[in-house]
């Protein structure tokens, strides 16, 4: 305040500074926002198709939902979390990194699962401090699908189908599914008693990072990216080994499912999720195209963490895809993506014939036509050379004119903008619904 009182009365000019937005934060702009909407309006469909329903939870939680007591170190929520204090009250909370776990918290909060089980998806922003880069974000989108309240091998499939499904409706390719299961908490316990052994043996090739989760959490290990490990961890002991009958019999199951329609994947005994909360079934589906960020869509199931959001023990398993993976892949493979351009763009050469112009475009738009006015970015409404090229570029493939001559005649020419124009057409302002439709496929 005191400040801005010293600018003041100096009277020097203020200067405003330029901001720009977050580090590894990005906007989405309209050319891009259109390919975004069509991914969006693509997954809708085809959640509604497998009878999932959209929930929406806030993006800020409390930290306690994310650092949980039984959890086990990951990079997520030792690193990478947006931690902060409310002002008003010290709440600790957190800018939520992934959904499934505020999901999880408004299904128990809401006791959803009183009357059975449910499908479920998102879509939304997520946090994480992580160094951007290519298919790297700090604020990054993901779609997510969770079912919760069904324990058998068949929901695990569906929504492993769900995925590829997607991938064949927004015509996604080359994208490959691995498979693994971690089992039920005493088989890992095991595993793990038998990996921190192995470890311990080899003490002398482990990294900075591996030596701290040597003992935290060396299933982790196996998940290194290090190739001096490569060794070291292709000779651990297997968790497949360690499942019991009941475990093996559910991958097993889901496996068939896979097999019967038709979905390739592959066993990856190395694969282990950035979250600590999975059992059983986790996959991934991972593209070659995109560098080390691969992973365009990762899940499995969960199914104590239900109660340790403090719900009554219920199974679930889920996914989450990340948009921007999804489509720089698309755009990778040269995909022609759609942007939503307006079907017309009204030039009006008069400025006094607006007002009642504008009466007929709204009939137009409630025809289902998706117009733009010409809005003069000077005095006036601009020559019709400077209108029609606004026009063209608008990306509109019809120029609706509203010239004087038309109006006296309660009519519109109608000009293609696209494939050399063509003929211009006359049709009656009295029977916009004879023709709108018709603008609305191209020429
Ligand atoms: P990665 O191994 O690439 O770090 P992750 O295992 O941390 O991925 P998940 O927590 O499983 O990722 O999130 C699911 C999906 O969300 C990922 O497969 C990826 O497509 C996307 N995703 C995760 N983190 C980011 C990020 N920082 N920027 C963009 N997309 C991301
Ligand atoms: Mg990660």
């Amino acid at each position: 305040m005191s400040d801005l009182k010293t600018s003041e009365s100096n009277s020097k000019p203020v200067a405003f500074k330029k901001l720009n937005a977050v580090k590894g934060m990005n906007d989405i702009l309209p050319g891009e926002s259109a390919k975004w909407e069509w991914l969006e309006a693509t997954v809708r469909k085809l959640m509604a198709g497998y009878a999932y329903r959209n929930i929406r939870t806030p993006i800020v939680e409390p930290t306690a939902l994310f650092v949980r007591g039984l959890g086990e170190v990951t990079d997520i929520v030792e690193k990478e979390m947006y931690s902060f204090e409310d002002r008003l009250n010290g709440e600790a909370l957190t800018l939520r990194p992934e959904s499934t776990a505020g999901v999880v918290r408004a299904v128990v909060e809401h006791n959803m699962l009183y009357e059975g089980g449910k499908r479920l998806y998102y879509m939304g922003p997520m946090f994480r401090h992580e160094r951007p880069q290519r298919g790297r974000y700090r604020q990054f989108h993901q779609i997510g699908a969770e079912v919760l309240g069904f324990q058998g091998p068949e929901i695990d499939a569906e929504v492993i189908l769900l995925a590829h499904d997607l991938w064949q409706a927004i015509g996604l390719k080359d994208v490959r599914l691995e498979l693994n299961s971690l089992g039920q908490p005493p088989e890992r316990l095991a595993h793990r008693a038998a990996l921190i052994q192995h470890f311990e043996k080899h003490t002398d090739v482990l990294d900075e990072d591996a030596k701290r989760r040597q003992y935290t959490n060396p299933l982790r290990i196996l998940d290194t990216k290090n190739p001096a490990m490569k060794a070291v961890v292709e000779s651990a002991p297997k968790l497949m080994d360690f499942l019991g009958e009941a475990s093996l019999a559910h991958f097993n199951a889901l496996r068939q499912i896979l097999d019967v329609n038709g979905v390739h994947y592959s066993l990856n005994p190395r694969l282990v999720r950035g979250m600590d909360y999975y059992n059983l079934t986790v996959f991934e589906f991972i593209t070659d195209q995109l560098g080390s960020q691969g992973t365009v869509c990762g899940g499995g199931r969960y199914d104590y963490l239900i109660e340790q959001v403090g719900g009554k023990p219920a199974p679930a398993v889920g996914w989450a895809l990340g948009i921007e993976r999804v489509l720089a892949l698309l755009e990778e493979q040269g995909a022609v993506l759609p942007d939503a351009m307006p079907h017309a763009y009204a030039i009006v050469p008069e400025a006094q014939s607006l007002p009642h112009v504008l009466k007929y475009l709204r009939q137009l738009r409630a025809l289902g036509l998706n117009v733009q006015m010409h809005a003069g970015s000077g005095e006036g409404v601009g020559s019709m050379k400077s209108q029609f090229k606004k026009a063209d570029s608008s990306g509109a493939q019809y120029a609706l004119i509203f010239g004087a001559d038309e109006m006296l005649q309660n009519a519109v020419s109608v000009k293609s903008l696209r494939d050399g124009g063509g003929a211009q057409r006359t049709e009656s302002l009295a029977k916009l619904d004879e023709w709108a439709h018709s603008l609305q496929s191209p020429t």
